[in-house]
């Protein structure tokens, strides 16, 4: 899909499966440059530089991190690593329920496509502009790589709680709307995509 910014990041290896079986959101936050209370008052200009900070540190070879892609709170997506070749780093010691397959798979980087939101979602709403591009981008990475259905759209705090790692991740955390994603996806790709029982 065509987003706003391209970027390249180092933090990639070649993909290992020939699908990808789920989409993980995250969220980020960059505390060395700005606290997140500051974060959600930016104004636009001053959130793209900082959006911008994020895509460096995303591709840089000393974060040892990356996404395929990262949404500012303005909406803008910028591809980081591109999910047509690469895995990105971003779930770490992971497991994640496939529904389909009915068994639990593991190192979600294998087989998941990684989105990362500019916020604390334990702290801050997410924008209305970001679920509108996470929507959009879902929508289009659900199509384009034949993701089988909506709640393959998973947290990174699902496949990373207590009993797979000691270091639990808290995002995309408790303001993150799952049943707003779930309704517009739902809404825009009919029954055929729609939840599943688990
Ligand atoms: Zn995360």
């Amino acid at each position: 899909m065509n987003c706003h910014y391209t970027y390249e990041s180092k933090n990639k290896d070649d993909r290992r499966a020939d699908y990808w079986s789920c989409i993980v959101i995250h969220h980020i936050t960059l505390p060395d440059i700005a606290k997140i209370e500051d974060v959600v008052l930016m104004g636009r200009e001053e959130e793209l530089e900082y959006f911008k900070k994020i895509c460096d540190f995303l591709c840089s070879t000393t974060s040892k991190v990356s996404a395929h892609y990262l949404i500012g709170r303005y909406g803008q997506i910028a591809e980081l690593v591109d999910p047509k070749k690469y895995r990105a780093w971003h779930a770490g010691k992971s497991a994640w329920w496939d529904s389909k397959d009915r068994l639990w798979k593991y190192h979600v980087n294998n087989f998941g496509i990684g989105i990362e939101l500019i916020g604390d979602g334990n702290k801050f709403e997410y924008t209305k502009e970001q679920y509108y591009a996470l929507e959009l981008l879902c929508r289009n990475l659900i199509l384009e790589f034949k993701i089988p259905h909506i709640n393959c759209l998973v947290g990174h705090e699902t496949i990373s709680n207590g009993y797979i790692r000691p270091d639990p991740k808290p995002d995309p955390g408790i303001f993150f709307r799952w049943n707003r994603i779930y309704f517009e996806l739902y809404k825009n790709l009919g029954n055929e995509y729609g939840l599943v029982n688990v």
